[in-house]
C-alpha cells in the first residue's frame, strides 16, 4: 500500500516548468544586471544554467539524480545572484536584497506544506522590496516570481525524494519477505539472518534454538477446501507464529510451502520447547489443525568455533522427520552437540 503512495508520487510530474522558468530567469537577470566587463563571466553562467537545464529535463524522474540536478540547478541560480552582487558594488543593496530573497525558495522548500513556503517567500520579498530606497515595479514583480517558481520547484523536488527514500525502503523489506504471510523468506534467512545471530550468540556466549514447525497433512486442507483455504490457513498459522515469538529479537521464517522457522536468540533448549508445545496448543485451539516441530538448540562458548550455519537448521530438519514419523502433532528436541 505504502509503495503505491510511493510510486504515485513518483509518477507525479516533477516541477520542470517552474524550475525551467526559473533557470532562464536567472540567466537573463545575470546577463542583463552585470557591467559589460561581467557579459563574459554572465555567458558562462548561462551556459552552465542551460546545460544544467537540459540535464534535469532530461533526467526520468523515477531516477533518484533528478531530484539532486534540479537542486543543483536552484544552488546555481543563487550563486549567480551572488556573482552580480560582487560585481556591481553600485547597486549592492538591491543584490543584496535579490539575494536574501532567492534564498528563500531553496530553505522554505524544506518545508512540507508548499502554502505555508509559499507565504513565507511571498512575506519575505513585500519585506525586503519595501525596504529599497528606488523601488522599481518591474524588478520587483520578476524578483517575485522567481522567488515563488523557486519555492515550488524545491517542493516538488522535496516531495519526489521523499517518494525515492520511502520506495527504497520498502522494496528492500519487500525483498526479504515472504508475501503470502509476511514472514521472511529463505534467502534473507540463507543470506543475513542465520549468520548473524550465529556470529552474536558466539560474540556474547549465548544459546541459540531454531524451531521448525511443519503443519500435517496440510495436503488435505488444500484438497478439501481449496487452495485459497489453505492460503488463509498458512497465514493464521505464521500470525499465531508471530504472536507467540518476541518482536524484534526472535524471528520467523517461512522456510517452505507449509514449514515455517523460528530463530530464537538468547533460548536454550527448555525455553524453546515450552515456546513449540504453546504453539501446539494454539494451533488446536485457533486454527484447528495440527504441526510437528523439531527444536535444536545450540550453547555457544565465547571464542570456540561456531558450527557451520546450515548445520543447526539440519539438526531442526532431522528432529522434525522423528516428530512426524512418531506420529505427527508431537515436539522432538535435542541439542546440537548431542546429535
Ligand atoms: P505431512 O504431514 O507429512 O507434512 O503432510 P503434508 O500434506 O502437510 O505435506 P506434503 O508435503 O505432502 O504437502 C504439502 C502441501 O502444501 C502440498 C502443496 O500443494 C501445499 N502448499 C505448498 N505451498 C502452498 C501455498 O503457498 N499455498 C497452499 N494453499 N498450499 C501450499
Ligand atoms: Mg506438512
Ligand atoms: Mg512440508
Amino acid at each position: 500500500m505504502h509503495l503505491h503512495h510511493a510510486t504515485d508520487d513518483l509518477r507525479k510530474p516533477a516541477p520542470l516548468p517552474l524550475l525551467a522558468l526559473h533557470a532562464s530567469a536567472s540567466a537573463i537577470l545575470s546577463v542583463a544586471l552585470l557591467p559589460p566587463a561581467g557579459w563574459p563571466l554572465g555567458l558562462a553562467c548561462c551556459v552552465l544554467i542551460l546545460a544544467m537545464l537540459l540535464r534535469a529535463l532530461h533526467a526520468p524522474a523515477a531516477q533518484p539524480g533528478s531530484a539532486a540536478s534540479g537542486t543543483a540547478l536552484l544552488a546555481l541560480d543563487l550563486l549567480v545572484f551572488l556573482l552580480c552582487y560582487a560585481l556591481r558594488e553600485a547597486d549592492a543593496s538591491w543584490h543584496a536584497t535579490a539575494f536574501c530573497i532567492l534564498l528563500v525558495a531553496p530553505y522554505a522548500g524544506v518545508t512540507r506544506h508548499l502554502l505555508a513556503g509559499a507565504g513565507l517567500a511571498f512575506v519575505a520579498s513585500l519585506v525586503w522590496l519595501g525596504l529599497q530606497e528606488d523601488f522599481q515595479a518591474g524588478n520587483a514583480a520578476t524578483l517575485l516570481l522567481l522567488n515563488l517558481t523557486g519555492l515550488c520547484t524545491s517542493h516538488g523536488q522535496q516531495r519526489q525524494r521523499r517518494a525515492h527514500v520511502l520506495q527504497h525502503a520498502i522494496l528492500a523489506e519487500q525483498a526479504v519477505r515472504d508475501h503470502l504471510t509476511g514472514c521472511y523468506n529463505r534467502r534473507y534467512l540463507d543470506e543475513h539472518l542465520l549468520g548473524a545471530e550465529l556470529a552474536r550468540s558466539q560474540r556474547h556466549g549465548l544459546c541459540l534454538t531454531a524451531i521448525l514447525c511443519d503443519l500435517d497433512h496440510f495436503k488435505r486442507i488444500n484438497d478439501a477446501h481449496g487452495h485459497a483455504a489453505g492460503d488463509a490457513a498458512l497465514r493464521n498459522f505464521a500470525a499465531l507464529l508471530g504472536n507467540a515469538t518476541r518482536r524484534g529479537i526472535d524471528s520467523v521464517v517461512r522456510h517452505g510451502g507449509e514449514e515455517f522457522l523460528l530463530i530464537l536468540p538468547e533460548t536454550d533448549l527448555a525455553g524453546g520447547v515450552r515456546l513449540a508445545e504453546r504453539l501446539r496448543d494454539g494451533l488446536a485451539q485457533h486454527i484447528g489443525t495440527t504441526a510437528s516441530f523439531g527444536v535444536a538448540s545450540l550453547a555457544c562458548a565465547p571464542g570456540s568455533p561456531a558450527p557451520g550455519a546450515p548445520a543447526l537448521v539440519n539438526a531442526a530438519d532431522r528432529l522434525l522427520y522423528q516428530a512426524k514419523h512418531a506420529g505427527r502433532n508431537c515436539v522432538r528436541a535435542a541439542m546440537l552437540d548431542a546429535l
